[in-house]
This record gives C-alpha cells, sequence and structure tokens, in this order.
C-alpha cells in the first residue's frame, strides 16, 4: 500500500504496556516513499518484524516527549534504520528533552546513535519540517515540558497525531484541517488524569476540528476494561466524525478518508 498507517502497538500505560496486553511499538506512516515510525516504544523493533516493517526503509523517526513508551526502541531502531552507521541516514525529529535532556532527565537518544542519523532536529510547537515531499508541523500537547505532537500535510491529504495531552484550545487550532487524527485516549468516560484525555475530551475535541476519522490508541487499562471499541461508538454518536477504536497492526489508508480526493474524482466523471 503506498499510503498506510500501520499500528505497531496501541498500550498507553505501564500495566498494559508491562503485560504487552497491547503492544507499544509506535505508529508507522507510509506516505508516499517516505516512512516515518513515531513513538518506537518498548519492543518497536520486534513489533516492526510482526507487522511487516522494515526498519531500514525509515526516512525518519519522530517522537513526541521523553516518556519510556514513546522512546525506549529508539535507539534500536536508528541502529536497524542506519546499520549501526556504516550507512549514515534519516532523520530523527523529536522534541527538546528527548533530544538534548533536561534537569530532570537523560535525553532517551544516546550520543552514539544520535551521531548515526543524517540530521536530526529539535522541534517545538508550530515549528514546521519539510521531508522529501512531506511537511511536519509541531503540534501543541500539554503532557511534558517540552511535549509536542505531529501534523503530516501530504499533496492528498493532512493526518494528524495528538500524543499525550490535555484538551486544550491550542490543540483544536492545531489539529483542526486533518483529515485523520490519531488521539491517544488513555482514559474512559468518568475518569481523569492530568495531561491525558478522556472519551469525553475526545468528543468535545472532535465536535471542533472535525476529521473524517478519528482513531483511539494509546489505551490504559481502564480503556481497556471499558472496552475501546464501545467507547469509539459512544463518541462516534456525539460527533460528527467516524471513530474507530485502533488495534495493534492495524492498516489504514488514509486516501479513503479525504474529502478533497474525493471530490476531485467526481468531478472528473
Ligand atoms: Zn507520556
Ligand atoms: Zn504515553
Amino acid at each position: 500500500m503506498k499510503n498506510s498507517i500501520v499500528f505497531l502497538g496501541t498500550g498507553g500505560d505501564s500495566i498494559v504496556v508491562g503485560k504487552q496486553v497491547r503492544a507499544s511499538g509506535g505508529i508507522v506512516f507510509k506516505f508516499g516513499d517516505n516512512q516515518f515510525h513515531v513513538d518506537p516504544g518498548p519492543g518497536a523493533i520486534v513489533r516492526a518484524k510482526q507487522f511487516d516493517i522494515n526498519p531500514r526503509e525509515t526516512t525518519a523517526i519522530l517522537v513526541s516527549h521523553n516518556h519510556l513508551h514513546h522512546t525506549a526502541g529508539l535507539n534500536s531502531m536508528i541502529s536497524a534504520m542506519t546499520y549501526s552507521g556504516i550507512d549514515k541516514r534519516g532523520v530523527l525529529a523529536c522534541d527538546e528533552e528527548t533530544l538534548h535532556g533536561s534537569q530532570m532527565e537523560k535525553p532517551a537518544v544516546s550520543n552514539y546513535h544520535k551521531s548515526l542519523v543524517e540530521r536530526f532536529i529539535a522541534m517545538k510547537p508550530e515549528m514546521r519540517i519539510g521531508i522529501n515531499d512531506v511537511n511536519i508541523v509541531a503540534t501543541h500537547a500539554k503532557h511534558t515540558p517540552t511535549s509536542i505532537g505531529f501534523k503530516f500535510y501530504t499533496q492528498n491529504f493532512v493526518v494528524s497525531y495528538t500524543s499525550d495531552t490535555e484538551y486544550s484550545k491550542e490543540l483544536i487550532a492545531d489539529h483542526k484541517g486533518s483529515d485523520v487524527i490519531i488521539i491517544n485516549c488513555k482514559y474512559p468516560l468518568g475518569l481523569r488524569q492530568k495531561g491525558h484525555m478522556n472519551s469525553e475530551d475526545v468528543v468535545k475535541f472532535l465536535e471542533k476540528t472535525k476529521p473524517k476519522l478519528a482513531i483511539l490508541t494509546h489505551f490504559g487499562i481502564k480503556m481497556l476494561d471499558a472496552d475501546p471499541i464501545y467507547e469509539a461508538r459512544e463518541i462516534q454518536k456525539k460527533t460528527k466524525s467516524q471513530v474507530i477504536a485502533a488495534k495493534d497492526g492495524l492498516v489504514v489508508n488514509p486516501v479513503s478518508y479525504t474529502a478533497s480526493l474525493k471530490q476531485r474524482k467526481l468531478n472528473s466523471f
């Protein structure tokens, strides 16, 4: 498939990830000839093999923030992407703390692995980078001091990923105009933790952003107990978007959810 989003994991807390009730390998976006691996968490390289992703074909690795479930596979994915530097290539784009560390934490990427990529960039919210024919904008995320999400602009569609974040006005502004939004929804209705969204927040968020498709992922154990499929259906009833709950290994073709492209096809008849 030329354009696809592949879920190498859908787990979102230490119970779910610790027991691998759901995997935690991140999300791979294949857009044309580009392959972006976002948030390679614990077991990323194993899940890449399981779900037919070749790390040698990775164009860029993107990390939203310096938490273990988003970074544990980072160095091993860089090693696989570059044959440990024999073929120095690829881009690493991530938030400030993952790349440079902070007063509190060391950076997830080692100095050695940083030296294996062709270029590395620390991204702040609203910063834009171009990788081949895809533009990537860092979105706001209220989670860690340097957390970001990502919005991908391709010629035919716009896809974005909220990462871990609270509901906020900035979040709405940043994700407006996306055809497909991937949302880290750790909690079901009625349960809430600072720095995360639950099903109720997702309803508010979708009422404002109105994507064609919303994909829920990054489930905590309480969300799994409540059943993400049920939660997705309830959210869909209250919004105008199609809402699905991701499963490990799920593959979505974003082109099917692109309004502009459908319109263009209709016009040509
Ligand atoms: Zn986090
Ligand atoms: Zn997380």
